[in-house]
């Protein structure tokens, strides 16, 4: 059935874009690409205390093609950023990526030769959670700004 057609001033179109928003934002797979010690304050994250299940992101996914949040945990290498780019190119559309902890967002105080000065020069970046490491409750509040632009955006179907 073609939406558009039978609403009256696009009001149906609307309120389906909202219906896949509020779903999509409550479904999250993540991958975790985990690389260093913000992993910890990431498990910390997934623990029952801080209960990330009530966002819908309590599930995470070891393929990326049954993920559509990339979580990017930790440093990453030159040497690492082929691999990166590699599992963020097999996740289907539409996909989001969150930068977590200062190295992944901006290298860090890792300013050498074997560090990637922020994941956004390899692929892009939907949500920076600074910290060294990120408390759960910085996590949460990225996660959060995730779900309000899932929410916003138009939803491709
Ligand atoms: S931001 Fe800090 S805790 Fe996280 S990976 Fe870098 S050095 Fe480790």
């Amino acid at each position: 059935m073609d939406v558009s057609q039978n609403a009256r001033g696009g009001y149906l179109t609307s309120r389906l874009n909202d219906m896949i928003g509020w779903a999509r934002k409550y479904s999250i797979f993540q991958y975790p690409f985990v690389t260093a010690c913000c992993g910890m304050e990431y498990m910390a994250t997934a623990c029952s205390h801080y209960d990330v299940d009530r966002f819908g992101a309590g599930l995470p996914r070891f393929s990326p093609r049954q993920s559509d949040v990339l979580f990017v945990v930790g440093t990453i290498s030159h040497k690492m950023a082929p691999v990166l780019k590699h599992i963020y190119d097999q996740m289907a559309d539409p996909k989001w990526v969150v930068a977590f902890g200062v190295c992944t967002c901006t290298g860090g105080f890792y300013d050498n030769y074997a560090t990637v000065m922020g994941i956004d020069t390899i692929i892009p970046v939907d949500v920076y959670i600074p910290g060294c490491p990120p408390r759960p409750e910085n996590v949460l509040d990225g996660l959060m700004k995730l779900q309000d632009k899932i929410q916003a955006q138009k939803q491709e179907v």
